[in-house]
């Protein structure tokens, strides 16, 4: 259940209300907008709970939330959630463009691949230090060691950089180096990982599943978002379908989808979608088309020796030209980069 407040309603009004949802045994989340705040009481959805709550003072209307996400859900929060990191904003009109290595090999690749890619205009770096391959006979990332470099190179650059967990052990780790907390596809529906990662209160970039619908994703947000954090930003980068001649297929239609049904901010994955660096830029500027809050884009300064991924990552000096097609696409429906 959620209770909406009337626009600008005084503080004490909202004390009372929270006060009374509370001494009736229930749990709130509170979400604070321009105008309203809004109640959201975990666990209410019958009919004879929610009428005592309409009428008390300042309250507008009690509403019972069908969808089974809740705190993910844009009733729970109308306004697009924005997630500061450092000097970047997730969810605002400037799309926030992440660039980097599949995994982090070494530092001096790191440093210059880094480089490059902020050069052009990247405001946040990615890499992998614990990969979860296909394959156990696949690298699987340089683990602590690569989180070194990657703050290292973090540091030098000023840009916030985002990294993978895969499991509790690598997460608290992780939330050691990083600024963004990455669960991948693959972990989507890890539940203990999700609780785990809410709890460390820490910006969590959320991969949706290669099998899994956008309902599935939003309710995994919400298993990060019930543990307190709602620092949550969500990621498509394709689905697994019947085509072959991309790696996933990129599903375009899941960012409205998504933007209609929760108020998190949106990133689009084209390198994992296709599977093919040719492909890249017309799926990444597709996805600011459709009105993504931002891309992952995997870029390698030697990608034909690069230990994963390196058949879906652009040369530095593709991404360049990536980020000069991107602005014109953004410029075009009125966003920038
Ligand atoms: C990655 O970002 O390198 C990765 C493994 O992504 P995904 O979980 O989407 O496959
Ligand atoms: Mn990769």
């Amino acid at each position: 259940m959620i209770i909406v407040m009337r626009a600008h309603a005084p503080e004490e009004q909202i004390q009372n209300v929270i006060k009374h949802v509370e001494d009736a045994g229930f749990e709130v989340h509170l979400s604070r907008g321009v105008e309203r705040t809004i109640i959201g009481v975990k666990g209410v959805s019958h009919d004879a709970l929610t009428q005592p709550f309409e009428s008390l003072k300042g309250v507008d209307e009690v509403i019972r939330v069908l969808k089974p996400y809740k705190l993910a859900s844009r009733e729970f929060h109308p306004d697009n959630t924005q997630v500061k990191v450092k000097d970047v904003i997730f969810g605002g009109n400037t799309l926030v463009i992440g660039a980097g290595p599949c995994s982090i090999e070494g530092e001096d690749m790191y440093r210059d691949i880094s480089q490059a890619v902020k050069a052009s205009g990247a405001t946040l770096l990615r890499g992998g230090a614990f990969k979860p391959r296909s394959s156990p006979y696949s690298f699987q990332g340089m683990g602590e060691e690569g989180l070194k470099i990657m703050r290292a190179v973090g540091n030098e650059t000023g840009l916030p950089i985002q990294t993978e967990a895969t499991n509790p052990r690598s997460l608290q780790l992780v939330a050691k180096y990083a600024d963004i907390i990455q669960i991948g596809a693959r972990n989507m529906q890890n539940y203990d990982l999700l609780k785990e990662a809410g709890q460390t209160g820490m910006p969590i970039l959320l991969k949706r599943g290669m099998a899994a619908s956008t309902k599935d994703l939003l309710l995994s947000a919400e298993y990060i978002m019930s543990e307190g954090n709602d620092q949550v930003i969500l990621c498509e980068r394709g689905i697994r379908t019947f085509e072959t001649a991309t790696r996933n297929t990129l599903d375009i239609s899941a960012i409205p989808v998504l933007k209609e049904n929760t108020h998190l901010p949106v990133m689009v994955d084209p390198s994992h979608a296709s599977g093919h660096m040719q492909y890249i830029q017309a799926l990444s500027l597709a996805a600011i088309a459709g009105g993504c809050d931002g891309l992952l884009i995997e870029v390698h300064n030697n990608p034909e020796i690069a230990k994963s991924d390196g058949e879906q990552s652009l040369l530095p000096e593709q991404f360049a030209d990536l980020m000069e097609q991107a602005k014109k696409v953004a410029a075009a429906i009125g966003r920038d980069i």
